[in-house]
């Protein structure tokens, strides 16, 4: 049988079985059994070019960058601003636009605690487009990870702006109409997730910038679901800022970097001050550096944003297409498999709906502890619980559900032996 030819534009498929040898984790047991990983969500596995290079940094180029004479620090200085610009062109941005942050969290905190400063009257005169008065607006969604709507709540109570959400409609898809009621003058920050960690589903990113900038007010993008999964060109998306987080794609622990227009960096008064990030102090006051120093105070993740950076030419090697493609292909089988099997019931199956390779879901009369226990005694590795959106939760009246995400390692035999164990689950728990 001869097979169809390939459209030159389709991605060269991913093969996915040959990779996992990549990833030494992949190889070990857990409970007797072959691991099958299915929690890239909330962190995802290192190939081994990722722990190479950070091996590599410590052993043989160690040293403080930016500052000092020798060689060792020119060399350590020269792969840590590399690597700025690597990661940069992986979300479609200049190395200036690409500051150094130990995660998704702090970047969000960052931006939040910088809009706090501006909003007091520090910074460039430029600095006050951010200011928040008492009655000025932040519009989050229902669907937030409490990462990026926790800090949106302290600078509400600090500023005496309010806080509103977007809702989120029954099948997982927020609710537009309901936004384009919601912003409006005085709405001063939107910030959203670009893929929710509990639905997948990929979110109206355009429209919702559109919303934003009709009336003026900042868009902070999280970027921490979509940026391991799907092609991503922050500049292209139009958001004022945006933040991802290193170790869910492939890259290590502590390291995250936050996006933002060259404008609005230029007008944001840093959060962190102190080392690394000044020209000139005096005993009474000190000038900062442009962007991105002026929000890298103290050390840096050197080692760190380095690995980093051979975590993404390892997805561009993979051609970030090709991995969408192969999620999606996942994310359709786990999907198709969740919803056969009785008693279960999914978060966010909005018929159509763009997602990556994620799946919640509740387990009629089976707590998602025990869920996840019986699995793990199979060796499928799987996150429970509120996934740090208890919000959302609520909003599904849960307060627990099942996770299942997938990565570029993982096979339709994964999905396979995840249904397969989760189809005995209920009559285990009878
Ligand atoms: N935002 C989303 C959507 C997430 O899934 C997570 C991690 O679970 C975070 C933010 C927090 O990221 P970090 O671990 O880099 O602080």
């Amino acid at each position: 049988m001869t097979s169809a030819p390939v459209p030159p534009t389709a991605p060269a498929a991913l093969d996915a079985e040959a990779l996992r040898a990549d990833f030494p984790i992949l190889g070990e047991r857990v409970n007797g059994e072959r691991l099958v990983y299915l929690d890239s969500g909330a962190t995802s596995q290192k190939p081994q070019a990722v722990i190479d290079a950070e091996v590599a940094f410590l052993t043989r180029a160690n040293s403080a960058v930016h500052r000092g004479a020798h060689t060792l620090a020119a060399e350590a200085t020269e792969l840590f601003e590399d690597a700025r610009t690597t990661v940069a062109g992986f979300v479609g941005a200049r190395p200036e636009q690409l500051v150094w942050t130990s995660g998704a969290t702090a970047g969000i905190n960052l931006v939040a605690y910088a809009i706090g400063n501006a909003s007091v009257g520090r910074g460039a005169p430029a600095s006050a487009r951010f200011a928040l008065r008492p009655g000025d607006e932040i519009v989050v969604t229902e669907t937030e990870h409490h990462a990026n709507l926790i800090p949106w709540q302290e600078l509400a109570a600090r500023t005496g702006a309010v806080l509103r959400h977007i809702p989120v409609r029954d099948d997982g898809t927020l609710d537009l109409e309901a936004a384009t009621a919601l912003i409006g003058e005085r709405t001063r920050v939107v910030a959203f997730t670009h893929v929710s960690n509990v639905l997948g589903i990929v979110n109206p990113v355009s429209e919702l910038v559109a919303l934003a900038q009709a009336v003026g007010a900042v868009t902070v993008l999280d970027a921490c679901q979509s940026a391991p999964h799907l092609p991503l060109d922050l500049p292209a998306l139009g958001v004022d800022l945006a933040v991802f987080s290193g170790h869910k794609m492939l890259g290590p622990y502590g390291v995250g970097g936050l996006y933002g227009r060259a404008d609005v960096l230029e007008a944001l008064p840093p959060f962190l001050t102190g080392g690394s990030m000044i020209t000139t102090v005096t005993l009474d006051e000190a000038q900062y550096l442009a962007p991105p120093q002026r929000f890298e105070a103290g050390t840096q993740p050197v080692s760190q944003a380095i690995a980093l950076a051979a975590a993404v030419r390892y997805l561009d090697g993979l051609g970030m297409e090709a991995v969408h493609a192969h999620e999606k292909a996942l994310e359709a089988r786990l999907g198709e498999g969740l919803r056969a099997l009785p008693g279960i019931r999914l978060l966010g199956d909005a018929p159509g709906a763009d997602r990556v390779g994620l799946w919640a879901f509740d387990v009629d009369g089976v707590h998602a502890h025990d869920v996840g226990q019986f699995l793990d005694a199979r060796g499928v590795a799987v996150r429970v619980g509120h996934h740090c959106a208890q919000p959302l939760h609520r909003r599904f009246g849960l307060t627990a559900t099942v996770r299942a995400s997938t990565s570029v390692y993982n096979t339709a035999d994964d999905v396979d032996v995840f249904l397969d164990a989760l189809s005995g689950v209920r009559s285990f728990f009878g």
